[in-house]
């Protein structure tokens, strides 16, 4: 370990100072400007480091996070894509970074047609009627879009619809979300090849149903051919259909939602619109819905009048606010800027490439690893671990040895179809240099996990921390020096 990797309090020397204001400077004494009641009596408990230890600390720390503009991050199911910089100057344009969100409309002229603009152009790509920006996550608009669907039937007094469809394969936070929003959750089966099973839904749809939510692609990365079949069961049924657009990086241009037949869905901006996340936000989850819902989003709703002004308003059917003003501005902007660099061509572009991206992972390495579900992925696909378990290298083996090459991990353990899922998504913004080269890594880990499994199981072996017990650091997780030191 190199000395300035070292906590903190470990560099800490008594008596050393970073600054201190001298008693007397040419007969001002700064310290007699301060009121004495405001002076501290003991000394704090903080690290007695000099400034230049702690900017060395801190420098350093700072490049030890692995991002997407440090490695290869095919963390599946999360689209990290490369998050241009044109759209980080953008976002910081004093214009726009600087308004106030309480600013009377006719001073935010420019923000709001950006965020009319921008609505509009994903009601575009996605076929549907209207979007609200307002919500802060994709989880979030989960929440915002089921609360749509679950107003839509309280309006025309159907209350007793409160189930919710939700496939074995979907993303942890579907079921979470219609618990959330005060709905029931049922599970439709996954037929072997990854789809729903239409067999299995048909006695699922009665006139409890609310709706059913799907991604597609799948979270097995496979398209779900049947969907006009489903979309018309489900209808017929009474129910809506959400779409989970979390992931809709392969449809960009190609294939809309609404034309599928869904009535509600969200889009991450944060994955499939370029803008940074990872550590928890910020994030912006768009809500999209159909003409007949147009009137239940949340409020506020940015609107066009015709004097070709911005205004915001309160529609008085919304369901209600769901977010403080109108959500995380500063994505949207990025999100908007992404948009217009690659306009309707380039945009219909990006799902072809993720998905020649994936593909091409998928078959170089399917003699090592072993793939479930077969035939052509989208933007993504599952491994169920390796080939040849015979010497016990596990999927968490082989994404900590991963680090070691200095590649990030992909999604493991999801989904819980299969016991050692290994999710891989490349995107289309990587190279294929960076393709080959984390084909070859992963064929030389599967070589090391036959040859040298003892190795493999424990990897990591450069990083900075190897093996921290993982429940424990969730659980009990030590936050301050004091409780390290027991
Ligand atoms: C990421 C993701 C979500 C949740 O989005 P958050 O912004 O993390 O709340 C939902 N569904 C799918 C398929 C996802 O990949």
């Amino acid at each position: 370990m190199k000395y300035y990797d070292k906590l903190i309090f470990e560099l800490s020397r008594p008596g050393r100072k970073g600054y201190e204001l001298p008693a007397d400077n040419y007969g001002c004494d700064a310290l007699k400007e301060i009121p004495a009641d405001l002076l501290r009596k003991d000394a704090p408990e903080l690290p007695e480091v000099s400034e230049l230890d702690v900017v060395r600390h801190y420098t350093n720390l700072s490049s030890k996070n692995f991002g997407v503009d440090t490695g290869f991050y095919p963390l599946g199911s999360c689209t990290m894509k490369y998050n241009p910089k044109i759209n980080e100057e953008v976002a910081a344009m004093p214009e726009f970074a600087g308004l106030h969100p309480l600013q009377p409309a006719e001073s935010a002229q420019g923000a709001l047609e950006l965020y009319y603009n921008l609505q509009k152009a994903l009601a575009n790509i996605a076929g549907l009627a209207e979007f609200t920006l307002n919500p802060y996550a994709g989880a979030h608009g989960e929440l915002t879009g089921l609360m749509v669907m679950r107003q839509y039937h309280i309006s025309r007094g159907d209350e007793k619809r409160r189930k919710v469809i939700v496939p074995d394969s979907a993303h942890g936070t579907n079921p979470a979300s219609a618990m959330v929003a005060g709905l029931e959750v049922i599970e439709v089966k996954s037929k072997p090849n990854g789809s729903i099973d239409v067999e299995d839904l048909k006695p699922l749809l009665d006139d409890t149903v609310a709706g059913i939510m799907m991604t597609n692609p799948n979270t097995l990365g496979m398209f779900e051919t049947e969907i006009m079949e489903i979309a018309k069961l489900v209808h017929e049924a009474g129910g809506l259909l959400y779409y989970d657009g979390a992931n809709l990086n392969p449809m960009l241009g190609k294939v809309r939602p609404g034309d599928m037949g869904f009535d509600i869905m969200h889009i991450n901006l944060h994955k499939t619109f370029s803008t940074p996340h990872g550590g928890g936000g910020p994030g912006s989850g768009p809500v999209g819905v159909a003409a007949h819902l147009v009137d239940l989003l949340p409020n506020p709703r940015v609107k066009k009048g015709e004097d070709g002004k911005f205004y915001v308003e309160n529609g008085d059917k919304s369901l209600g606010s769901i977010s403080s003003f109108l959500g995380n501005f500063g994505v949207m902007m990025k999100a908007y800027a992404y948009i217009l660099s690659l306009g309707k061509e380039n945009l219909k572009n990006v799902g072809p490439m993720a998905t020649l991206n994936a593909n091409y992972i998928k078959e170089s390495l399917k003699d090592d690893y072993l793939l479930p579900i077969e035939g052509a992925c989208k933007h993504e696909f599952v491994f169920d671990g390796l080939k040849d378990k015979s010497t016990g290298v596990t999927t968490l083996n082989v994404a900590k040895r991963l680090l070691d090459y200095g590649f990030h991990a992909p999604t493991i353990y999801f989904p819980l179809l299969f016991h050692e899922s290994m999710m891989i998504e490349p995107t289309e913004t990587e190279s294929k240099e960076t393709l080959d080269e984390f084909i070859e890594v992963m064929h030389k880990v599967a070589k090391e996990a036959r040859e040298n499994p003892d190795m493999v199981k424990n990897a990591p072996h450069t990083t900075l921390i190897s093996h921290p017990d993982e429940t424990t650091a969730a659980k009990k997780p030590i936050l301050t020096y004091r409780q390290m030191k027991g």
